[in-house]
């Protein structure tokens, strides 16, 4: 936050309005989002842009599926990438066959959801992917990709996300940008929107105009998970519209000329996981404003309605699940208690202050991890004043000891 203007992100924006105990936990106390199987599509496909336009792969399918291996072998299994291959493999087979209408309702017609169908389950079962699906989503439980209780499905979750990855990736081949036009990626911008709120933004491409010099085409990325995009939802999306408002970050000496612009004039809306696009000139200004006028009420006075209030079913895809649900449950926390928002806020400096002090040196994380590890079980019997006056005048004596 500046000292003159407010700044929030745009995906804080949607953070809060997603649920704001989902902003409380990542911006007031600081908890790095946990992973989720849904956070890997999303991922995959933008570091396989990143290994495209930096030119390490002929095209983005490939691109997409060395970040998958690379992957595999940060979790200790570089075999599991052969598993997941020929999960995806027999999985297009079969959609293809509902795809190219060789499997319809029994009516007739498309199915618009093949993978909710029982003759999906069948064929998945009959090829011997239900099988070798579980092995895979037991993988994922174990690497702490999975939560322990996610409903049953036909296939497998881990097995889909890199199935959908790949199937986005070859889709997008016929219509993304080439690697000559792509000024950037993960382009950073701001937009001024009044009442010294100021939001800042990722693009995930820059492009040229042509004919313009003074101007950009901006490409945000949405992964959503429906089967289908309207043009009415894309141009009320709020990284839309503020792309179309972008101003390029303050130019640092460093900045390739390439990364300023004029004006931005147009917003190309890319949906991943059905492939359309949508191209945006005029977007309603109005809209985001009124939003972040609101939202940034919200904030400021931590106004915070969990949406766990709503159910459990409406958390199941939530990142911070475990947070809200699992022990001391989201409704024993005092959330409208102001010394609570203050003890989070005084917890999120001492968690900078550790990620500052101990990033890089993996020998000292282990250490602090084992004395914290003895201060715990300490902590259950002894006052917490007496345990630090006692810690302290340990590292006195190791300090004097040193000199
Ligand atoms: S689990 Fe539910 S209440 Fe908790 S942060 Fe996520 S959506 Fe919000």
């Amino acid at each position: 936050m500046g000292s003159r203007w407010m700044e929030i992100r745009v995906e804080d924006l949607r953070t809060y309005a997603r649920c704001p105990l989902e902003w409380f936990w990542e911006r007031r106390v600081g908890l790095t989002r946990p992973p989720t199987i849904s956070a890997l599509v999303p991922a995959a496909i933008r570091a396989g842009l990143g290994f495209f336009y930096d030119g390490h792969a002929q095209d983005l399918a490939t691109a997409v599926g060395l970040v998958w291996l690379d992957w595999c072998e940060g979790w200790g299994e570089p075999a599991i990438a052969g598993d997941l291959a020929q999960y995806a493999v027999g999985r297009a087979k079969i959609l293809n066959l509902f795809a190219a209408g060789h499997v319809q309702r029994p009516g007739g017609g498309r199915y618009t959801v093949p993978e909710m169908t029982g003759e999906y389950r069948s064929r998945m079962h009959a090829a011997g992917l239900t099988k070798l699906g579980r092995q895979l989503d037991e993988f994922g439980r174990t690497h702490e990709l999975l939560a322990v209780d996610e409903p049953d499905q036909p296939g497998s979750v881990l097995g889909d996300a890199f199935a959908t990855s790949l199937a986005a990736a070859e889709r997008a081949a016929l219509d993304l940008p080439a690697r000559e036009i792509v000024l950037a990626r993960q382009v950073g911008f701001h937009v001024d929107v009044g009442s010294g709120v100021r939001l800042v933004g990722e693009a995930d491409l820059l492009l040229p105009e042509a004919d313009a010099p003074e101007a950009v085409v901006l490409e945000v990325h949405d992964f959503e998970a429906v089967p289908w995009m309207r043009a009415g939802i894309a141009g009320r999306d709020l990284r839309v519209i503020a792309a179309s408002l972008a101003r390029p970050m303050k130019a640092a000496e460093s900045t390739p000329s390439n990364l300023n612009w004029e004006r931005v004039a147009r917003v190309v809306f890319r949906h991943w996981p059905s492939g359309q696009t949508f191209t945006f000139r005029e977007t309603s200004s109005g809209h985001l404003l009124a939003l972040t006028a609101s939202i940034a009420r919200g904030m400021r006075h931590h106004v915070v309605v969990p949406r766990a209030v709503t159910g459990y079913e409406h958390c199941r895809a939530c990142a911070y699940r475990e947070h809200c649900w699992n022990g001391a449950n989201w409704d024993t926390l005092p959330l409208v208690d102001t010394g609570m928002l203050g003890s989070a806020e005084a917890l999120r400096a001492v968690m900078e202050q550790l990620r500052d002090g101990l990033s890089h040196d993996n020998a000292a994380v282990r250490r602090t991890r084992q004395v914290l590890s003895v201060l715990e079980n300490a902590l259950a019997e002894t006052e917490p004043a007496d345990l630090l006056a006692a810690s302290r005048r340990v590292l006195e004596e190791l300090g004097d000891h040193d000199h």
